[in-house]
Parts: C-alpha cells; sequence; structure tokens
C-alpha cells in the first residue's frame, strides 16, 4: 500500500450491522495484527489512511446505514483524508455489482466469505494457523463466540442465506480453543452466536451438538457466564437445558427469535411452528429451568397482517410474559420467498404496530423489574458513564437488555463482579446499591 496521504499505513474497520458481522471483523483485525499493520476500530482520531467499512444488508434501514457509512468515507477520500475505502460484509455481498457502478471511488468490494482476498488487498497474507485469534472490539471482559456460519431455514422474510450460504458448524475443538484464548485475555463472559443456535452440529456431526458443546465449554477455567443467543424454536432441542440446570457459569437466558404469534403469520414466515407448539415450548422451558430469562424478537408488519394477527400478537405477549422483547418492521427484500407476496402494509402502520406491541410489552418489563426490588442479583460492571456504573446481571446480555445502574461512592473495577441489591426498577433498567460480600 502505497501512502499519499502522508500518514503511515494505518487500517480503521468500521463494523456495522450484528455481532456475527463484529466477530468477522475481530477476525479481519487479527489477521491484520499478525502482519504487523497497525489496525483500528471505529477510529475517532482519523490518524489512519484506509478504511475498511463491514456493512449490514438485513433490511432497509441496516442497508441505507451501511450506505451512508460508505458515503461518509469516500467523501473523506475525495477530501484526501484517506487513501484507500474497502467494503465487505453482507451488503457488499448481495450487491456488489450495482454499488461497484453506484460507489465507484470505492477501492474494492468484497463477499462475506473473501477474507483471504481483503487481506491481499491489504499486502496482508492469510494466516490460517490463527484460527480463531482475533482483536476484540469489545470490552476485554466479554466477547461473543461464533459457532457456526450460515442457515438452511427457509423463513420466508430473511435474506441472511443469500449473503451467508448454508449452515457451516465450527468443530467443538477449535471452539474451546477459542474460549481458553479469550480467557487467557480476560474475558468472563461469552455470548454464543450463529444464525441459528440449534442446528450446530447437524452438518458435521450428523447431529445437534449444542448441549455437548455447552459442557466442553463450561469446563474451561475462568469462565464465568455463558449466553445462548439465537435459538430457532421448532424442534427446539430441549435437552439442551440439561447443561444450563447443570452447569452453573451457563447463564439462564435464552434468546429466542419468535416472529409472531398468529397461525396465519407464522404460516406465511414458514416458521414450521404453530402458536400452540410455542406455547407448550415456552412451559416446557420454565418447568425445566425455573427462573429462566426468555428473550424474543418479533416482526411487525408483515404481508397480509391483519387487525386480529396483531391482537393476538399482543395478547400471546400478556400470556407469555417474556422477560425481554425487540422488534423489527417487515422489510421487504429481494429474492426471498415472502417478497412474492404483496407487502400491503403501509409503512407508518408497520411502525404504529411495531410501537403498539412494545407498549405492551413495556408494561411487563416494568412489573417483572419491579419484583426485583429488594432482591441481590450477581452484576458484571461494564462500564462507567456520567459519574455512574452501569452493570448487568446474568438475566441481560449486552446491548439489547437491561442496564443495572449502580450506587457507589467506592471505586469499582470494570469488568468484575459485585453483590447489588435493587433498590429501584424503570421499564427496562434497574438501579442498586453494592453490598460488601
Ligand atoms: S445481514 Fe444479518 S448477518 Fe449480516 S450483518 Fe446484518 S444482521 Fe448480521
Amino acid at each position: 500500500m502505497k501512502a499519499r496521504t502522508l500518514k503511515k499505513d494505518k487500517v480503521n474497520i468500521i463494523t456495522l450491522g450484528c455481532s456475527k458481522n463484529m466477530v468477522d471483523s475481530e477476525v479481519l483485525s487479527g489477521q491484520l495484527l499478525a502482519n504487523e499493520i497497525e489496525v483500528v476500530h471505529e477510529n475517532g482520531k482519523l490518524d489512519h489512511n484506509i478504511v475498511v467499512v463491514n456493512t449490514c444488508g438485513f433490511i432497509d434501514k441496516a442497508k441505507e446505514e451501511s450506505i451512508n457509512t460508505i458515503l461518509d468515507q469516500v467523501a473523506l477520500k475525495k477530501k484526501g483524508k484517506l487513501d484507500k475505502v474497502f467494503v465487505t460484509g453482507c451488503l457488499s455481498h448481495r450487491y456488489r455489482d450495482d454499488l461497484e457502478k453506484e460507489i465507484p471511488e470505492v477501492d474494492a468490494w468484497f463477499g462475506t466469505m473473501e477474507l483471504p482476498l481483503i487481506l491481499k488487498e491489504l499486502e496482508a497474507d492469510y494466516k490460517a494457523e490463527l484460527l480463531g485469534e482475533r482483536l476484540l472490539a469489545t470490552p476485554k471482559h466479554y466477547a461473543y463466540l461464533k459457532i457456526s456460519e450460515g442457515c438452511n431455514r427457509t423463513c420466508s422474510f430473511c435474506a441472511i442465506p443469500l449473503m451467508r450460504g448454508g449452515h457451516v458448524s465450527r468443530p467443538i475443538e477449535e471452539l474451546v480453543k477459542e474460549a481458553e484464548s479469550l480467557v487467557k485475555k480476560g474475558v468472563k463472559e461469552i455470548m454464543l452466536i450463529a444464525q441459528e443456535l440449534t442446528y450446530y452440529g447437524l452438518d458435521l456431526y450428523k447431529k445437534r451438538q449444542l448441549g455437548e458443546l455447552l459442557y466442553r465449554l463450561s469446563d474451561v477455567e475462568g469462565l464465568e457466564w455463558i449466553r445462548l443467543h439465537y435459538a430457532y424454536p421448532s424442534k427446539f432441542p430441549i435437552e439442551v437445558l440439561d447443561a444450563m440446570r447443570d452447569r452453573k457459569n451457563i447463564c439462564n437466558y435464552l434468546d429466542m427469535p419468535l416472529q409472531h404469534a398468529s397461525n396465519n403469520m407464522l404460516k406465511a414466515m414458514k416458521r414450521q411452528i404453530t402458536r400452540e407448539e410455542m406455547e407448550d415450548l415456552i412451559a416446557d422451558i420454565r418447568e425445566k429451568i425455573p427462573g429462566i430469562c426468555l428473550r424474543t424478537t418479533l416482526i411487525a408488519g408483515f404481508p397480509g397482517e391483519t387487525r386480529e394477527d396483531v391482537e393476538e400478537l399482543k395478547d400471546f405477549l400478556r400470556r407469555m410474559r417474556f422477560d425481554r422483547v425487540g422488534i423489527f418492521t417487515y422489510s421487504h427484500e429481494e429474492n426471498t420467498t415472502a417478497h412474492d407476496l404483496e407487502d400491503d402494509v403501509p409503512a407508518e402502520v408497520k411502525e404504529a404496530r411495531a410501537q403498539e406491541i412494545m407498549e405492551v410489552q413495556q408494561e411487563i418489563s416494568l412489573e417483572k423489574n419491579q419484583e426485583k426490588i429488594g432482591q441481590v442479583f450477581k452484576v458484571l460492571i461494564d462500564k462507567k458513564e456520567a459519574g455512574r456504573y452501569l452493570g448487568r446481571t446474568e438475566f441481560d446480555s449486552v446491548e439489547v437488555d437491561n442496564e443495572v445502574v449502580i450506587n457507589t461512592s467506592k471505586k469499582l473495577p470494570i469488568g468484575e463482579f459485585v453483590q447489588v441489591k435493587i433498590t429501584k426498577a424503570f421499564d427496562y433498567d434497574l438501579e442498586g446499591d453494592v453490598i460488601d460480600q
């Protein structure tokens, strides 16, 4: 790479989208570092001369954010503040041909599976022996662990398999090694991620192996919390919860995106499960792990969604009383099977329905938080902000869930655990005092 800005070569990686993308950026930076190339994540200082934008192509809003970010970087290049702008990730994978024509100022575009090619462009060698080694973009006490890539499901709304391909599990031994190496770097909590967690092992071992993986990971010394994200509900392997019940370091937490509750919608979404089956599954999970924190994600405004479907979903939420809920408005994605349907719910109606559904959850969340007043929780301290410490219980994941605001006059160590007695509850957060241990 020849620097024209007179800056020394330094790569800044900007990551958009989800935690899976974040892991890809961390792997890329680990490789660059091993090639002795200076690399940073989300550098605010502009003392770098090369940018890699790792894009998201999941839904309209994410695509827009990715394109705006690319345009911002291209503008910096035009002003002479950058030498090179490269783009990778899902958006680039999905729309490379169009984007190349639209934004010719970008130096090169890459797909989601082209790490060696990006490295080559950055004059670095791909080092296969570095498997799993990465430069964390998260605070050093937690990290994501991607256990597989891609997805074999056929949900009608989802464009992810178009960008990430079919399901490919990573071997258990490799994941255990990676977890050990993360713990050595100071990681206390790992969040298991995949497009679809419960499929883990079916491709590689010809049987579901998430349970076995959990037992093996929970044996890693020094790993205090293991958290499960993105479990598909149809044919959910309930025996996975044995590991959660048996091992203290597997959080009583499950993130299971359900998308909807009306049978009409579930069928149109090709979710391979009915509302009644989901209700039975939730009852079984709660029976097996009493007090488990259940998180789900929903879609508002899927084609054909009626007022009755929305009411059915709200009623389901009131009865199921999830601990955490996230919601997206439906995005009409080309080349998905839902794209053949008419996107007949107007954008403002989608937004209004999403808000209406979240209002139901807001009440439930507040009630559940109020029940925690007076209880003591083990809290992992994430950061200090505006003079107050913010942490999480085992029932809260990073960024998407509640935070615990900690009142104390003492200095608390970031990345360590403290015991906190809850004194106040809000819609989505808790407040409490540190108690002597
Ligand atoms: S498209 Fe999906 S996998 Fe890709 S970044 Fe967005 S959310 Fe992540």
